[in-house]
Formats: structure tokens, C-alpha cells, sequence
């Protein structure tokens, strides 16, 4: 057996991680050789759910899963932790600014941070779900100054899993038949899924795909607006997908980068080699040796339809920035 794991869930009693939790401790997310241990943050109020779902988590009889246990500190929570999947936050209620919405949550993530920096393991991986993920990312590791920036990640890999679908579908190819599929900036509306440098059974998609008016305006704003389409039709957000799609983005961290290809993840952009602002937590093209840390992908190319799109994504992370300023020390 490897030596045991400790994994922290935040948001442990909510929809995302009712999916989460239960793919981690079957043993699909870190194999089948790898026992873990499940670290569950929750708060006063959610601490009987919370302790149903480490009963749930215990009567499952996970062969792998050799410790629950629960806790609303995180200084407690999150000690020597090697992952972070931070998935709590304050959902957005009806006539809330965004500006709130940054407030509220970022106060939440900056706590994380400095409880991160003060008792997780140095090289801990974090993973922020709770939205707005970039911008909670930005703050949690500013407030975790021994951790390096590098290991902070907010997820953008559910939107890169249905931009593959939509790609897939409209190009009737199964849909892993797509590759080199980023999504450039803030996981959001304004989101970009770069058709230009994608590729469908290893050519360009342009190429495949002849309908480019489709592309630029359908396609695009499809991915954009997907999640609150799902919310209209659901009255919930998307939460087994989303699961999924932490595993997928855990799981690329942790095995090497299929040769030619790369995942997307939101990731600090001080020395981005593609111009983007400084200082941001921005989705860009990755790829890992499965050693857990990552690189920024060189060889993808822009146009004018793209740089386009990437500086108004940016513009609105630059603008969230601002609102936050008092919680990254600035
Ligand atoms: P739920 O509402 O089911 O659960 C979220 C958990 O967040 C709750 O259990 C609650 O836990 C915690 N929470 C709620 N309010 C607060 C607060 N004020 N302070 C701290 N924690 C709070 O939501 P989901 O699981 O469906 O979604 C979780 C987050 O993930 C949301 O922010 C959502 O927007 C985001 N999301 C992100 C996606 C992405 O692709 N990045 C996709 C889909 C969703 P407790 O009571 O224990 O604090």
C-alpha cells in the first residue's frame, strides 16, 4: 500500500460533494492502490448534514477509505493535507451585487488561505469549486504566501467538458475524438472555449467544422451560458457533472499528459508566456508529468476573433480584482 493521503472537502454537506466525496473514496480519482483520508469542512449550520455524510462515507465500507472525519476549523481540517477541494461557498440569492458576492466569499476564502498556509502540507494542491472560483482562488493563495502560487487551481474543467461535447455533437464524432480543448479566463460568461486551436481526430476543428459563423456565435455562447441554462431547467446547478469534472482535473494533475494534447485549469498568470495581465487566476492550456504541478502549454496560436475575447475575459478579472483588493492586501 502508498502511504496514506489526506484530502480536505469544503462545502463537504452540499450537491457537488454528495458526488465527490464518494468518487474519491471508491478509489477512481488517486487508484485502486491508494488509501485516503477524507477531511470534511463544513460549518454550525451544516454540521448534522455533515455528520450524515461521513456516516453514509463509513457505511459504504470503502476498502481504501481509511479515515472521515469532520470539523467546521479549518485550521483543524486542514492539517497536513495534500489536496484541498474547496467546493463551499455562499450561493448568489436574489437582487445580490457581484460586489457582495466577492465580499462574502472572499472573506470565506482568505480564512482558507491562511489556514492552508499555516497547517497544510507545503505542497498541497488546491482546487476551488465555490464560485467565482478564479477570483476565490486569487485570494485564497495570497493569503497563503508559503504555498506556492502555482499549486492553486479554480476549476474550468467542467466548461472544457462541454465544449468537447458540443464540439463532439456537431462534428458527429464521439467526443474523444477531441482534443487540445482550453478555455481561456474567468469561469464565467465571459469564458472563452478556443475553437481556433482545437482539434477533432487530430486536425483543426475549423477544418472539420466548415460552419464558422456557428462556431463564433452559437458554439460560443452555448458554453458560456450552459450552466445557467442547466440551473433554468434543473432549479439546481450542476452538481454530478461537476463532480466528474474535479475528478477529470484532479486525475490530470496526477497522470501524465497524453502525448500532443493538454486540460485546462484557471492558474496564477504571473510569467504566462501569452501576454495575459499579471497577477490573476486565469484558465490556460496545461500539461502535467502526473507529478501533481503543471506547465503552461507554448505552442497554441491566436487571431484577432480570439485575442478578442481573452482581453474582455480578462477585463472582468481585472475588474473582480479591484473589488477584492482588501482581501489580497493591495
Ligand atoms: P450547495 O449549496 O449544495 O453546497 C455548498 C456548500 O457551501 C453548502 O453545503 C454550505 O456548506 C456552503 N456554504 C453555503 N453558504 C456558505 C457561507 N456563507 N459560507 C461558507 N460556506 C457556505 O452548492 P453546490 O455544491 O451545488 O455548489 C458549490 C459551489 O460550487 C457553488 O459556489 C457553485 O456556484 C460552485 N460551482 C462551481 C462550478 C465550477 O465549474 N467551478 C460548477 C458548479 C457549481 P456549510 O453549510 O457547511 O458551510
Amino acid at each position: 500500500w502508498k502511504k496514506l493521503i489526506k484530502i480536505a472537502v469544503s462545502g463537504a454537506a452540499g450537491m457537488i460533494s454528495n458526488h465527490l466525496l464518494f468518487k474519491l473514496a471508491s478509489g477512481e480519482v488517486f487508484g485502486p492502490d491508494q488509501p485516503i483520508a477524507l477531511k470534511l469542512l463544513g460549518s454550525e449550520r451544516s454540521f448534522q448534514a455533515l455528520e450524515g455524510v461521513a456516516m453514509e462515507l463509513e457505511d459504504s465500507l470503502y476498502p481504501l477509505l481509511r479515515e472521515v472525519s469532520i470539523g467546521v476549523n479549518p485550521y483543524e481540517v486542514f492539517e497536513d493535507v495534500e489536496w484541498a477541494l474547496l467546493v463551499g461557498a455562499k450561493p448568489r440569492g436574489p437582487g445580490m451585487e457581484r460586489s457582495n458576492l466577492l465580499d462574502i466569499n472572499g472573506q470565506i476564502f482568505a480564512e482558507q488561505g491562511k489556514a492552508l498556509n499555516a497547517v497544510a502540507s507545503r505542497n498541497v494542491k488546491v482546487i476551488v469549486v465555490g464560485n467565482p472560483c478564479n477570483t476565490n482562488s486569487l485570494i485564497c493563495l495570497k493569503n497563503a504566501p508559503n504555498i506556492p502560487a502555482k499549486n492553486f487551481h479554480a476549476l474550468t474543467r467542467l466548461d472544457e467538458n462541454r465544449a468537447k461535447c458540443q464540439l463532439a455533437l456537431k462534428a458527429g464524432v464521439f467526443y474523444d475524438k477531441v482534443s487540445n480543448m482550453t478555455i481561456w479566463g474567468n469561469h464565467s460568461t465571459t469564458q472563452v472555449p478556443d475553437f481556433l486551436n482545437a482539434r477533432i481526430n487530430g486536425l483543426p476543428v475549423k477544418e472539420v467544422i466548415k460552419d464558422h459563423k456557428w462556431l463564433e456565435e452559437e458554439f460560443t455562447e452555448k458554453i458560456q451560458k450552459r450552466g445557467g441554462v442547466l440551473i433554468q431547467k434543473w432549479g439546481r446547478s450542476s452538481a454530478a457533472s461537476t463532480a466528474v469534472s474535479v475528478v477529470d482535473a484532479i486525475k490530470s494533475l496526477v497522470t501524465p499528459t497524453p502525448e500532443g494534447d493538454w486540460f485546462s485549469s484557471g492558474v496564477y498568470t504571473t510569467g504566462n508566456p501569452y501576454g495575459i495581465a499579471e497577477d490573476l487566476v486565469f484558465s490556460m492550456p496545461c500539461r502535467s508529468k502526473g507529478d501533481g504541478d503543471y506547465e503552461l502549454v507554448k505552442d497554441v496560436v491566436f487571431d484577432d476573433y480570439l485575442l478578442k475575447k481573452i482581453r474582455k475575459t480578462e477585463a472582468e478579472l481585472l475588474a473582480e480584482k479591484r473589488c477584492v483588493a482588501h482581501l489580497i492586501g493591495e
